[in-house]
């Protein structure tokens, strides 16, 4: 099958204060993997995720899950995608395992189908089943939405920033799960505003700022990307005109530095340096730094306040 698991085209969101939260979004998501979208804070992760779930009416463009259009064929679509939401919502007075029995109702898997036990099970609450649902940590909560978007057992599961607030011990167990679901056959999809999880989950990563995207690429050629280095040059006196052609960005810091990233593969420090004295500048400091994804995100998301 080559069709996406998710397919975006043209996706726009105009909310009715005018906020515009999506600018025209195309994305696919690919069948089998584990998919990053990544984004800042207000970028409108959240609002496409909850287009796609049914919440939010867009304002133009066209979506799909799994080949079926949320417009012409919504049950379809409906059915075929597992949503963990970003707030945690719960039945307070339901039990863990009414709570999945109720969704299950919902989405009309019959009684025989319902697999509530082993969906509890793997998400570690099976001791927990009967008890009033108000009573449980955080994590637990956290892991009851997860469950509960599972019950009907769609191929693409979403979870929005699902460790957003999270201690570091149960994202542990949610990444472990999420590769599990995964390693089972579930498309996966994960937005956060965490590039250590991105990197550390994710097979492809989506970068979206102010409501587009802004890069998509496969986690490992992203991070080459990021294989820029930087150096740091300082001189005995102020930098007056920058000479041409020193590397993929030069930037002026205060008035005698430079900071100048350049890709290692076609350029070298002394090659810089060299071009510096050339134009008549004296170098009494060289520093270097290794750019990692943190500083391809910033470059692509930085942008004047
Ligand atoms: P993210 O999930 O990436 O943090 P959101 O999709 O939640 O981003 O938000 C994108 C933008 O849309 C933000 O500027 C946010 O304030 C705005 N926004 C979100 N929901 C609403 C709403 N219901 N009404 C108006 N603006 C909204
Ligand atoms: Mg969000």
């Amino acid at each position: 099958m080559t069709q996406s698991a998710i397919s975006i085209r043209g996706l726009e969101k105009t909310y009715a204060n005018g906020k515009r939260a999506l600018g025209g979004i195309d994305l696919e998501i690919p069948r089998g993997s584990i998919f990053g979208l990544l984004g800042p804070n207000g970028a409108g992760k959240s609002t496409m995720i909850n287009i796609l779930a049914g919440l939010v009416n867009k304002t133009a463009g066209k979506a799909s899950i799994w080949g079926f259009d949320i417009d012409e064929h919504p049950r379809n679509a409906k059915v075929s995608i597992g949503i963990v939401p970003q707030e945690i919502l719960f039945d307070a007075f339901f039990t863990p395992f009414e709570t999945l029995e109720l969704q299950a109702g919902l989405y009309g898997v019959p009684k025989a189908k319902r697999r509530t036990m082993e969906i509890l099970k793997a998400v570690r609450l099976e001791d927990k089943a009967h008890t009033y649902s108000r009573t449980l940590s955080g994590g637990m909560k956290r892991r009851l939405l997860v469950a509960k978007a599972l019950v009907h057992n769609p191929p693409v599961l979403v979870l929005d920033e699902p460790t957003a607030g999270v201690d570091i011990e149960l994202r542990q167990q949610l990444w472990d799960y999420v590769r599990e679901l995964h390693a089972g056959g579930t498309t996966v999809v994960l937005t956060t505003h965490y590039l250590e999880e991105a990197e550390a989950l994710c097979d492809r990563i989506a970068i979206i700022d102010q409501g587009l995207v802004v890069a998509n690429d496969d986690t490992r050629t992203l991070l080459a990307t990021a294989q820029d280095k930087m150096l740091i040059v300082t001189f005995d006196s102020d930098v007056g005109t920058i000479p041409e052609g020193l590397g993929e960005t030069v930037e002026l810091r205060g008035t005698r530095s430079l900071a100048i990233t350049y890709d290692k593969s076609k350029t070298q420090a002394g090659g810089i340096l060299q071009k510096l004295g050339a134009a008549g500048l004296n170098v009494v400091d060289v520093s270097t730094q290794e750019a990692d994804l943190e500083d391809v995100f910033l470059k692509l998301t930085r942008h004047a306040a």
